[in-house]
């Protein structure tokens, strides 16, 4: 068997889209512009990318984008007067602060700063406890991203054996509630889970997000098992150069899986997709309209 390749891209592309209609009729008909302000502290390359495409990402679906790049020796204080200011600002809908922050400044003091009502990256503990109670949320993106591609090949995930690997706040935890939410049998495995290989053999859904590169590897797979790799891992590759593979043994894994996502054009462009759904969908609920209808 040969798996199916989950293209991230496309789906992306195709939600970033929806996404687009979506915020024109808001705007046409409420006179709303979402807008995304995005905190850049200090001159990390790859976060000046990540920064860059999410920018581009959103002023490609019509919002309004307001970067803020802080030198790398800026105070805490100074940070949370910003993000007060940007919580106070109407015409900022969604607040994100790229991590990793400078070691001066405890990230936890500001990501709960943020007004949860603004907080597309879902990190705030009123988010965190939405979600796990099963109220509506603000939901971090690579996780909501993970979910809409697993539902790109199952319709209902209700019933199935969703293994995930990995239980950081920002993936595996949130992605763990997002599967309960869709009543698939959850179990999440990390560091000091024992047989793990066992263990990722009972999933009908298998999610890795640890940041091994190939640890997954073929036979730990359950055949025709749908595997979304959320790993992005750079390994040294020819010439020289270096290349991205993900969490999982690509090649070994296909020819097993029934689906499996790509490492990149993965789980990636997913999460840039679902900053711009969040940022309209709080755009939405501030204005007290509606979830919009997309994924
Ligand atoms: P993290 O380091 O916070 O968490 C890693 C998790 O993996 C931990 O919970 C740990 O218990 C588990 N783990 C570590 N070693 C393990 C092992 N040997 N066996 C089983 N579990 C083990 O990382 P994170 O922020 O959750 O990110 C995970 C990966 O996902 C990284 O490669 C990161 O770059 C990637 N990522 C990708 C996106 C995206 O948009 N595609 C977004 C966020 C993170």
């Amino acid at each position: 068997m040969t798996a199916t390749i989950i293209d991230g891209k496309t789906i992306g592309q195709n939600l970033r889209a929806r996404i687009a209609e979506e915020t024109a009729a808001l705007s046409q008909q409420h006179g709303i512009v979402p807008g995304l302000a995005v905190v850049l502290v200090g001159t990390d390359p790859a976060s000046e990318v990540y920064v860059r495409t999410k920018s581009k990402a959103v002023t490609d679906a019509g919002m309004r984008s307001f970067d803020h790049k802080l030198p790398k020796e800026t105070s805490q204080a100074e940070l949370l007067a910003l993000v007060q200011k940007l919580n106070a600002d109407p015409t900022v809908h969604g607040i994100l602060v790229q991590l990793p922050l400078p070691s001066q400044i405890d990230s936890s003091v500001i990501l709960n700063a943020i007004d949860p009502g603004k907080d597309v990256d879902g990190f705030h503990p009123m988010n965190a406890g939405r979600l796990a109670t099963g109220l509506p949320a603000l939901v971090p993106c690579t996780p909501f991203g993970c979910v809409l591609l697993a539902k790109t090949v199952h319709t209902s995930l209700a019933g199935m054996d969703a293994v995930v690997i990995g239980r950081s706040n920002i993936v595996g935890k949130p992605l763990a509630q997002l599967l309960l939410g869709e009543n698939a049998t959850v179990t999440v495995a990390h560091s000091k889970t024992r047989n793990l290989p066992e263990v990722c053999r009972r999933a009908d859904l298998l999610f890795a997000a640890v940041g091994r590169p190939e640890m997954v590897r073929g036979d730990w797979i359950r055949p025709g098992a749908t595997v979304i790799d959320v790993g992005i891992n750079r390994v040294p590759g020819e010439g020289g150069k270096t290349r991205l593979v993900g969490d999982v043994a690509f090649e070994e894994a296909r020819a097993v899986a029934g689906a499996i996502t790509p490492v990149p054009g993965g789980v990636g462009p997913m999460t840039i997709a679902c900053v711009i759904l969040n940022t309209l969908r709080a755009a939405c609920a501030r204005a007290g309209l509606p979830e919009p209808k997309i994924s």
